[in-house]
Order: structure tokens, then C-alpha cells, then sequence
């Protein structure tokens, strides 16, 4: 055998036998990286809308009545093709489609959560202090607290006032807008902070946010600042400082998503993790008309901080609504579970060739790799995570063969260098055969997070096959 032959050869085997390790954008085409380009379009939007789960939930209502879902009644019988969803407090969400099949092979599930690291403001937020007045906040998720720090931010949330009635306020992302800003120490004058750790330089209890520098009144009232401050809350939305008690006020980035990078190729966002894998999910499931079996996108709060609590994915209200699905087709709600399969959509650490030595090249996610699939997640020797069987890796791996969804796996960085979770071994442990999916993301938990737009694309055809696949 001549050398070139041989070489021949040898190419034609690895190419039989090895995965491929090139950048997805060769293995897609023109039109489809177009047709990526145009779904984030919207995709962006979608983000500019929704900052906190509660506008998350908003938004996801108005598009999918729009597509006639209504709210779900369990008293009521539904058949093939009905659309419903169960609002969970106005922070979590239920969508699903009833399929042909109803529930009696199980139902699929594609579960993402919509709450990200931010700042929510304390019970006694307001306080006036060497003339500025400022707000107190108590961090929410795993932050790098120096990055939240000389930034715009943008208030958002609901104050339940005194009488009962709501108020609905988000300011700080229409033109004219004020905006808001956690500040720190000059370079100058920085030199004892800078010789702390990250983690120590910045702390939790010094994130105040900055809200107004002028007196109310004259030279003899006290907290003139503080007053002044109050009185254009009250005035724009009738509040007293006691109704802070009773509010969910969130601080978070006022940045847009815009388009990253010369080629435009990625989008650069405030909470990607995870309303990328909510919208992508929720933006299949209103695409299917008539599934096989009863398809369900789950839109979840809590995440960020383990699941717990009645809108998080510990709590039982998902498994009471499949339960009340179950029983109006007179099935054991269990027998419905153990059926079931879910695609646990979450984002995955996208590989930083800046920061390559906490990852594991060959088993990280890369961007426009396509959707990520991890089998496991957790951290030191597989803890705090469930893990997909074999069986089911392949059924999804299978899947989106069929369907071309370019697909990639990987883990969250190298063996004990760190971890995290996700929503899988909650619903895992209904036993529910449970795989992650999702995009991959740079700068995950910052201020402005990137995906790529062909990721972002992949996952949205990911969870169409997951729904619409017929057998
Ligand atoms: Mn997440
Ligand atoms: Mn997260």
C-alpha cells in the first residue's frame, strides 16, 4: 500500500470511527445559520422583556395565549390538541398540549427555570447616609460580587402596599429612564482592597445601591435625602417606606441583549441561564399541534438557590398538576411518572480558551457546538445530581440524529475543580428518566452572559424533536 493510500485510508476509518472535532459551522449550512440569525431576533426581545421570572411568566402567558392556551381547569376534560397552563404565583409556569395519546405512555417533559442571580432589595431597604441615600440588598445565586459593582441597573418587581392593592414597577430600561448603580473604590485610592481576594474585596453587605443625592426641606430635616427619595416613590407609585416589607424588588442588569462579535455570531444578554433554555422550550412547545403524548414545558422560579420553596422545582406543584392529568383520565398519577421523560433544560459552561485549565478539552461544551447534552452534573464524585441511564442517553442522542439538531456532551469543568446543579434530580427522583440539555454559556451568573446564536437555534429544534417526534 502506497503512503497516499494509506493516509487514505486512515481518514476514511477516523472519520467511521472518531467524533469529529470541528466547530459545528461546518456541519450546518448557509440557510440554517440564517434561520438562526432570525430566531434570536426575537429571542432578543423576548430577554429585553423579561428580566425577573415574574416578567418571564407575563411574557410566556401573553405568547401562548396568543396560540389559545388557557388556564387549565382540572375539572374540566381536555382532548387531543387542547392547550393549557397553570400560572404558579405569577413566578412559575406551566404550558402543556395534550397529546393523542393522553397521558397513558407518560408525558414529556421539558423543564427550565426562570429566576438568575441578581439583587433583591432587603425588607428595610431605604437609609440616607453622609447625604446619599442608598438601598440595602441581599444578593440572590452564586454571583462574583465584584461584577456587579459600577453598573447600570434597573429596578423590577411588584409592592403589595398597606390597603392590598399592587403595583407593578420597572424602571430603569425605557429611554429617559433613571438608572441605578452599585459604586466602588477608585483605583487610587484601592490598594487595601485590591490586596484582598475577589471574594473578599467586594462584600455581600456592601452591595447599596445608589438612589438620589438631594435634600428635601430645608438644612434642619433629617434624612433630607432619604425623605426626598420617598417622596418620588410615593408620588410615582403611591408607596410608603412600610410597603417595602411587603414587595419583591429586584435589581438587575439595564443592559439590552445585543449582537456580539464582528460576525455578530453570539448574543450577549443579562440571564441567559436560564430563560435561553425557557424561551427555546416554550417557543417548541407552541409549536406543536397534536403531540403524540402530552407535552408539558415547565417555566420554574427558585433554581438559583436550590429549588426550594412553592414556585421552586422541590415543591410538589408540578407533580400535582401531571397528578391531576393522570386522574382525569382515570390513570394512577405514579404509573404516569415512571413513564415520563424529561429533557431538564439548563445552560452548560460553554470552554473559555481564556480560562482553559478548569476545563476538560475533550469533555466540555464548546460554542456553536449545538445543544449540550449532559448526562450528569453535581460535583466532586458525582454528588447532588442525578444522572441519565445509558438507555435514555442514547434515546435522546438518537433523537436528534434524526431530526439534524447538531448536538454536542460535556461536563461542568474538570474533576474537582467545582460543579453545579440543575432541576434534573428533582425530577428525576418522581422517577421520571431525566437527561440535561442545553445551551452553552461564557460568563455564566455575570452581569451580561454570551450564547451563540446557532446554539441557541439547535436547543429550539432540540425540544421541536423531543415534542413533535412521532414513532
Ligand atoms: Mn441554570
Ligand atoms: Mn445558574
Amino acid at each position: 500500500m502506497s503512503k497516499k493510500v494509506q493516509k487514505e485510508e486512515m481518514k476514511k476509518l477516523a472519520k467511521e470511527l472518531l467524533i469529529p472535532r470541528t466547530s459545528g459551522c461546518y456541519q450546518t449550512d448557509e440557510k440554517t445559520m440564517k434561520k438562526a440569525n432570525d430566531y434570536c431576533e426575537e429571542y432578543k426581545a423576548f430577554m429585553d422583556a423579561s428580566k425577573t421570572e415574574r416578567e418571564s411568566v407575563e411574557t410566556a402567558v401573553a405568547m401562548a395565549e396568543k396560540k389559545g392556551f388557557v388556564p387549565f381547569d382540572p375539572e374540566k376534560e381536555y382532548a387531543a390538541g387542547d392547550k393549557v397552563y397553570v400560572n404558579n404565583r405569577g413566578k412559575s409556569l406551566i404550558l402543556a398540549v395534550i397529546g393523542e395519546k393522553g397521558c397513558k405512555e407518560g408525558v414529556k417533559i421539558a423543564a427550565a427555570h426562570i429566576d438568575s442571580p441578581r439583587l433583591d432589595l432587603k425588607p428595610h431597604p431605604l437609609y440616607e447616609k453622609d447625604d446619599l441615600a442608598l438601598l440595602k440588598t441581599h444578593y440572590y445565586g452564586g454571583i462574583k460580587k465584584y461584577q456587579w459593582t459600577a453598573i447600570p441597573l434597573s429596578m423590577h418587581g411588584v409592592v403589595i402596599r398597606k390597603d392590598g392593592t399592587k403595583v407593578d414597577v420597572r424602571l430603569g430600561e425605557k429611554a429617559g429612564d433613571p438608572q441605578f448603580c452599585v459604586t466602588d473604590l477608585l483605583p487610587h485610592l484601592g490598594a487595601e482592597q485590591m490586596s484582598k481576594t475577589l471574594s473578599k474585596a467586594i462584600e455581600g453587605e456592601n452591595l447599596n445601591i445608589l438612589v438620589g443625592s438631594v435634600p428635601l426641606g430645608d438644612e434642619d430635616t433629617t434624612d433630607a435625602v432619604k425623605l426626598h427619595v420617598m417622596k418620588i416613590l410615593h408620588d410615582r407609585y403611591g408607596i410608603t417606606e412600610e410597603d417595602f416589607v411587603s414587595a419583591d424588588i429586584e435589581f438587575v442588569p439595564a443592559f439590552k441583549a445585543t449582537d456580539i462579535g464582528f460576525d455578530g455570531s453570539m448574543v450577549g444578554a443579562y440571564g441567559h441561564d436560564d430563560r435561553v433554555c425557557a424561551y427555546t422550550a416554550l417557543t417548541a412547545l407552541l409549536k406543536t399541534e397534536k403531540p403524540e403524548n402530552t407535552s408539558i414545558v415547565v417555566l420554574a422560579d427558585r433554581e438559583e438557590v436550590g429549588s426550594d420553596g412553592n414556585t421552586g422545582l422541590n415543591s410538589e406543584f408540578m407533580r400535582y398538576f401531571i397528578a391531576d392529568l393522570a386522574q382525569a383520565e382515570n390513570l394512577e398519577p405514579r404509573h404516569v411518572l415512571s413513564r415520563s421523560k424529561c429533557l431538564s433544560a439548563d445552560v452548560s459552561a460553554a470552554f473559555d480558551p481564556t480560562y482553559s485549565s478548569v476545563y476538560e478539552a475533550a469533555n466540555s461544551c464548546y460554542i456553536n457546538g449545538g445543544v449540550g447534552i449532559m448526562k450528569y452534573t453535581g460535583s466532586r464524585g458525582k454528588s447532588g445530581t442525578s444522572e441519565a441511564t445509558a438507555e435514555f442517553m442514547a434515546e435522546v442522542r438518537a433523537l436528534f440524529e434524526k431530526n439534524d439538531v447538531l448536538w454536542q456532551t460535556g461536563e461542568l469543568g474538570k474533576v474537582d475543580i467545582g460543579g453545579g446543579g440543575t432541576v434534573a434530580l428533582c425530577i428525576a427522583n418522581l422517577n421520571v428518566d431525566v437527561v440535561d440539555v442545553g445551551v452553552p454559556v461564557l460568563s455564566m451568573h455575570s452581569p451580561f452572559e454570551i450564547v451563540s446564536k446557532l446554539d441557541v437555534y439547535m436547543t429550539f429544534r432540540g425540544f421541536k424533536a423531543f415534542f413533535c417526534d412521532k414513532d
